[in-house]
């Protein structure tokens, strides 16, 4: 394995470092990677991490690709179901911004929430590295919407959405210029990452699941992803919460507590941990996953 080590923050240029934790990778390898943070901005990485050429592996998991259409257990089940809730809410926060027009899901996965779009009338394109994945969004969409790459024509995009996407990405800087150039100059991105500053994240530390790593390499809170999208000419116009993260996340990070396995106890438990995270976020907007509605600044 190839690991590289960031020696400059993407967001603010620093150069100083510090580690705040120790994670596991859960899921796949069983390995360890630290989680650091800028001393400048406070923006936190996985430091090192597996290089472009090497990350592949990682991705390998039954856990990862498992979700795409069937339930085994009650525990896929109720991810199936809080799939589908997700996908109309997406489907309602996009539709009371914008008229259905062009839409790019940068980052589209198995293609549900394109589909979904595409049944409302917008002429949707989606971009996803995973072979797998994108075959079968094509199929899901019977058509060649989604691409290994990003080659759309700038200026033709009136919505794009990165659904837990950017934290995955090795140069965040280089996709967010290229989104920007291929956004209409009135159009729309969402962009919807873990919230490190959650109290399911503080609460589950280095088992909580959104740190995934080492597949989730960046790690945002509010102050960091605002600074991320003014540094590449955006404007920052409303955080929306996604409140069914937080029983998700702490359903899995129960499991990862209790050495991989789910108790008796772990559904409750979890469902304790997210409700109680949705009711303090109510003060202070730190929910467990945010959207990011952002404009050409
Ligand atoms: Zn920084």
């Amino acid at each position: 394995m190839l690991l590289e080590t960031i020696t400059r923050c993407p967001i603010c240029e620093g150069e100083l470092f510090s580690t705040v934790l120790q994670c596991k990778d859960f899921t796949q390898s069983q390995e360890d990677f630290q989680i650091q943070k800028c001393n400048r901005c406070n923006f936190h990485l996985t430091n090192p991490r597996p290089d472009r050429s090497s990350i592949g592996k990682y991705y390998l998991s039954e856990d990862y690709i498992s979700h795409t259409g069937t339930s085994r257990s009650i525990f896929d089940f109720i991810y199936l179901k809080a799939r589908e809730t997700a996908l109309n809410w997406k489907k309602e926060i996009i539709s009371k911004k914008k008229y259905p027009g062009t839409l790019l899901d940068f980052g589209s996965g198995t293609g549900e929430f394109l589909q979904s779009m595409s049944k409302a009338g917008w002429n949707v394109s989606g971009v996803e590295p995973s072979e797998l994945a994108r075959n079968k969004a094509n199929q899901l969409l019977q058509a060649t919407k989604v691409t290994e790459t990003l080659h759309l024509a700038s200026s033709t995009q009136d919505v794009i959405t990165l659904w837990h996407v950017l934290e995955h990405l090795h140069d965040i800087n280089s996709t967010m210029a290229k989104l920007k150039s291929v956004l209409k100059k009135d159009g729309l991105i969402f962009v919807a990452v873990p919230n490190l500053e959650s109290a399911d994240a503080y609460k589950y530390r280095q088992y909580w699941a959104a740190y995934d790593v080492p597949r989730h390499l960046w790690h945002f809170s509010k102050s960091t992803m605002k600074a991320l999208l003014q540094k590449n000419g955006f404007k920052l116009e409303e955080i929306y919460p996604m409140r069914l993260d937080a029983y998700y996340v702490s359903l899995l990070s129960e499991k990862y507590r209790n050495n991989g396995y789910h108790n008796l106890l772990s559904p409750i438990s979890a469902f304790l941990s997210g409700y109680q995270s949705n009711r303090k976020a109510k003060a202070d907007n730190n929910y467990s996953s945010l959207v990011y509605l952002a404009s050409h600044a």
